[in-house]
């Protein structure tokens, strides 16, 4: 702990070097806040105005968490500049910084952390997106740090100039960052699903050897369904119920998969500590319906075994 913590001092201390020298690289940290514990919410597909995502947005707001990331589509049904405050601001302008939109004050710092979609990029260009958040790096994918976890969004659209293949410039960066990672806890989000039982399927250029690099675990949506799944590899789970008017149907499950649901939206709460973090997907009726905690292995030998632990309820989700 007393390790994690100066390193969270010391990236601090950078990141404020960057403000005052803009000097910061294009894909560098220029968010970090120390501290033991995070509590972070994860929406996905969830920018399309109306009773779903406002209440998935309340949701949300009730377990007051430090951030929110965002696993993609931020913005129906284009991405474009006339509907993403009301796709996004009109719901979590309290957590966004700088926020110059129209529905009240914005957060100190900014707290909301999106990645693209495809309907992001719905006009061809990811303008009104970038316009819109100011985000670290080049604020199509980046890094940043906060708590106990370093995060890392990727930008899965095709579109993405830097390529979105295993081979690909972005993907080369995610691993040299990764490597240079000290976090306890490495999470990567994007919004095209590696693996997904739902019917967009795998998403075969987003196959990158993530957990070989260090990643803990992977975060997708792109399919509006929830799904846990088990790989050799490590832990993925999709989330893209966060407000879409569609829900997705379940067809025919990727390896590994333990868990799916469909029946109604919902979002993630993570609660992560230097030695846990566990994920917990919760409707929007407040029905828990997937809880999973990873835990590293105790410093001393006289600690507990490593647990991985997993319930599921209600009756509506599938198995
Ligand atoms: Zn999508």
């Amino acid at each position: 702990m007393r390790r994690f913590l100066t390193i969270g001092l010391l990236i601090a201390c950078a990141c404020s070097a960057c403000h005052s020298g803009d000097a910061r690289g294009p894909q560098g940290a220029v968010v970090s806040r120390p501290g033991d514990a995070l509590t972070f919410a994860v929406i996905g597909d969830y920018g399309d105005s109306g009773r779903r995502e406002r209440a998935v947005a309340e949701l949300v707001a009730g377990w007051n968490p430090e951030i929110v990331i965002t696993l993609g589509d931020n913005n129906y049904p284009h991405g474009e500049a006339s509907t993403i405050d009301a796709n996004v601001g009109q719901y979590y302008h309290r957590f966004i910084a700088p926020y110059h939109g129209r529905y009240g004050p914005g957060a100190d710092v900014n707290r909301f952390f999106p990645c693209p979609g495809n309907h992001d990029w719905g006009t061809g260009n990811l303008d009104a997106y970038l316009d819109y958040f100011e985000l670290p790096g080049n604020e199509r994918y980046y890094t940043f740090t906060w708590g106990p976890v370093d995060f890392f969004a990727l930008d899965s659209d095709d579109h993405e100039p830097d390529g979105v293949d295993a081979t690909s410039a972005q993907a080369r960066w995610l691993e040299s960052a990764l490597a240079a990672s000290h976090a306890p806890w490495k999470v990567v989000y994007l919004h095209h699903p590696p693996y997904s039982s739902g019917p967009h399927g795998p998403e075969r250029s987003a196959e990158w050897p993530y957990h070989a690099w260090g990643a803990d675990v992977v975060m997708s949506g792109h399919d509006h369904i929830y799904e846990r799944i088990e790989r050799p590899d490590g832990l993925y789970f999709v989330n893209g119920l966060g407000g879409s008017r569609q829900r997705y149907p379940i067809e025919e499950a990727v390896e590994g998969s333990a868990l799916r649901f469909n029946a109604r939206q919902g979002a993630m709460r993570v609660e992560a500590t230097p030695t846990s973090m566990r994920f917990t997907f919760i409707t929007a009726r407040d029905e828990i319906v997937d809880t999973r905690t990873l835990t590293h292995e105790p410093a001393d030998a006289g600690g507990p075994p490593p647990t991985a632990a997993a319930q599921a309820s209600p009756s509506s989700m599938r198995k």
